[in-house]
């Protein structure tokens, strides 16, 4: 059997370090695919994945939001060859039969695998996925340039919609990193009033000048809280207007106090969003072929994810950081 040596930014073990290590893969068995990776993005998520008290798999290869190329397909599965292009998402398998898989919210399903947490991730020169997990990505998208919108693009495109906005309303967004500059750049041509609260200077110099409000909010429409610093949550909520809608995106092992006076008087509506539908996603692909999505990255080596996530970990990392193999 032939066996393909792939490096991989691994955990070790649960709250353990991040480490580059050196892997074998067996030729895929039935129902998976081995990808080439071409380029993975680091997300928030992979911290979150790192700091949680128990890992369902160890070690474990993180990544979630990767683009690469079939390097071989298992037996049995069909409308996928070598060469062909594929996306890696935090979305892995799902069930297919449960409530919100037939309603195509397949990202609630209950049975959900996800890569770099219960399915190894896309962090490494190769990765195994389950061929029903993996998404179609068009030719025309650079790699290091289209990765990042297989979690951020996605997710900041979902929180958006879920937050069920029209042309000239106003959207606050908390945190300009991975997700916020993405979503600014939806919700601008949109035709959204779009303010961008961080708290760091350099960022909210990057946000001004791609063209979004960066004085204190009030009034809005809808805020969307990107950042995991829970922190951020109250500001937005006192941001929102009458009858706002707080949308919680980023992930805290955290709780946060609701204000019930405010909530009922004001009418306010607090929802969660995570990922999107598969046509968003697809929306994502296309707004990026039209130059409509331009993320912001840039490419590193893999041995230099360790040192990236803990930048991304005191949240200094402007754009997304973009490994490319
Ligand atoms: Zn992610
Ligand atoms: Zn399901």
């Amino acid at each position: 059997m032939r066996s393909t040596h792939s490096r991989a930014a691994v955990l070790a073990r649960a709250r353990g370090p991040v480490t580059v290590e050196s892997l074998h893969f067996a030729e895929p068995a039935a129902g998976e695919i081995l990808l080439r990776m071409e380029a993975c993005g680091l997300c928030h998520s992979d911290l979150f994945v790192a700091g949680l008290e128990k890992l369902p798999l160890a070690p474990l290869t993180l990544g979630h939001e990767g683009i690469g190329r079939v390097a071989a397909v298992g037996p049995g599965v069909a409308g996928w060859a070598p060469g062909d292009r594929a996306g890696i998402t935090f979305l892995g398998t799902t069930c297919g039969a449960c409530e919100w898989c037939a309603a195509g919210r397949e990202r609630f399903c209950p049975k959900q695998t996800n890569f770099g947490y219960t399915l190894q991730g896309a962090l490494g020169d190769y990765a195994l996925a389950p061929a029903s997990a993996l998404v179609r990505v068009p030719e025309h998208l650079p790699a290091a340039g289209g990765a990042p919108l297989c979690c951020a693009g996605w997710t900041a495109y979902g929180a958006l919609r879920e937050a069920a906005l029209s042309p000239g309303q106003s959207v606050a967004l908390f945190g300009y990193g991975g997700l916020g500059h993405l979503a600014l750049q939806i919700a601008l041509h949109q035709g959204l009033r779009a303010a961008v609260c961080d708290p760091l200077e350099e960022k909210l110099a990057l946000a001004r000048a791609a063209g979004a409000d960066t004085g204190a909010p009030r009034n809005v429409d809808a805020a969307i809280v990107f950042t995991a610093a829970p922190a951020a949550i109250p500001q937005a909520f006192r941001a929102l207007r009458r009858n706002g809608t707080l949308i919680l995106v980023g992930l805290a092992v955290a709780s946060y106090e609701l204000p019930l006076v405010d909530t009922v008087l004001k009418g306010i509506t607090i929802r969660g969003s995570y990922l999107g539908s598969r046509d968003d996603l697809a929306a994502v692909f296309a707004l990026a072929g039209q130059g409509i999505l331009r993320p912001h990255v840039h490419t590193h080596a893999l041995e230099e994810a360790p040192a990236l996530l803990d930048l991304m970990r005191r949240g200094e990392l402007s754009g997304r950081a973009v490994i490319a193999f």
